[in-house]
């Protein structure tokens, strides 16, 4: 692929093109390796649209690694509420109290430091080392891994260990050795902006004359296609109780429920935040959802719940598609249940509870409930 000094003209074009046309980002204003840490954990996973405003609140509310280590896990958690992937969050706060402890307070500039930080991998550490510190480390993800795909022609699965070791050789040979965080951000921003998944745009491309997927005329094919996993079906009830008030109740997550709700299917992040009382079904999903309630309140055996069905919520995490038929249930009073959280149906979202207890909120409300509408 290179020549001479193509590798320098490589370099050149693409570093070029970077510093002259990059998207104004909140975190490129920057150098604190606290909001560039912040900013790549946001991102995994997630398009730049949906973090920068989760971005701009949690900077004004945890300015630094300080504010954000001596805060309840809780009030993190509801800041990133909506986003998703909540072990980022609780592993955001925990290398938060580690950085405290074992660094006073400044994000590690070593290598294997930042790795042994909960959250940081790889990838994260290249990235925030490089932008912050100026480590000569090259990044790796999907993003890159297609960028380099296609200016190799590379076939094949990425994915398998020995190809993406074979990548990460030719991302650390590319890097550009004066500029490693710029070198790294040139690399994402061409793979964000015009090295797309479907439709890459080679006639804008910056290094389009080094490239044999383009040459070949692969770019659009490559990456090949990974083998896809299987789409899990899960079916869950929930049970939303609604008092004359309009109040309602969430369960808190527990290590016990959590264990059986990894068992049984349900997704963590149900389990893992406030939620409402939820149960895997096949077939009819009332009959599950009150033997659950029995169990949960020995003293409804007395009283039959009257179950309203809401519909269906539809829902998707990673490889699972999720069902949720929620079913209110009015009561005079709620019932007392220890640990549980008392809120106002129409307020849940002001909770760290995830989209899907969102969802089922949603529901619940969207045909107010004849005492519920008194309010
Ligand atoms: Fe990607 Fe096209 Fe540029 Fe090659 S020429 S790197 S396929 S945008």
């Amino acid at each position: 692929m290179f020549h001479n000094n193509d590798f320098a003209v490589f370099r050149r074009q693409l570093l070029g093109w970077f510093r002259q046309f990059r998207r104004d980002l909140p975190w490129r204003r920057t150098r604190d390796p606290y909001r560039i840490w912040l900013s790549e954990i946001m991102l995994q996973q997630t398009r730049v649209a949906a973090v920068i405003p989760y971005y701009e609140r949690f900077v004004d509310r945890f300015p630094n690694v300080q504010a954000l280590a001596e805060v309840p896990e809780e009030e993190v958690l509801r800041l990133w509420s909506g986003l998703g992937y909540y072990s980022r969050a609780r592993n955001l706060q925990k290398a938060a109290q580690q950085i405290v402890v074992q660094h006073e307070g400044q994000f590690p500039a070593k290598l294997d430091e930042a790795l042994a930080l909960p959250g940081i991998g790889n990838y994260t550490a290249a990235a925030i080392l490089s932008i912050a510190y100026g480590e000569k480390l090259a990044v790796l993800d999907g993003n890159v891994a297609r960028v380099l795909a296609r200016l190799g022609a590379v076939r094949g699965d990425l994915r398998e260990s020995w190809r993406w070791q074979e990548l990460q050789k030719v991302a650390d040979t590319y890097l550009d050795p004066e500029s490693p965080g710029d070198w790294n951000q040139a690399m994402m921003e061409l793979g964000a902006t015009l090295c797309t998944p479907k439709t890459p745009q080679c006639l804008l491309c910056p290094v389009m004359q080094f490239c044999e997927g383009r040459k070949l005329g692969l770019a659009e094919s490559l990456p090949e296609k990974r083998k896809k996993r299987v789409t899990v079906e899960v079916t869950l009830a929930a049970a939303i109780f609604v008092d004359v008030n309009g109040m309602t109740f969430l369960l808190p997550s527990s290590a016990e429920e959590n264990k059986k709700a990894a068992a049984d299917h349900i997704p963590t992040l149900v389990s893992r935040m406030w939620h409402f009382p939820i149960v895997p079904v096949s077939g009819d999903p009332a009959a599950p959802l009150r033997r659950f309630l029995q169990e949960l309140l020995p003293r409804a055996k007395k009283h039959k719940l009257q179950f309203e069905p809401r519909g269906k919520v539809r829902h998707s995490v990673t490889y699972r598609a999720i069902t949720i038929a929620p079913f209110v249930i009015n009561l005079k009073q709620l019932p007392r249940i220890p640990g549980a959280k008392r809120v106002p149906l129409r307020e849940i979202s002001t909770l760290p509870v995830s989209n899907l207890t969102r969802k089922v909120a949603s529901a619940a409300l969207a045909i107010a409930t004849p005492l519920a509408k008194k309010r």
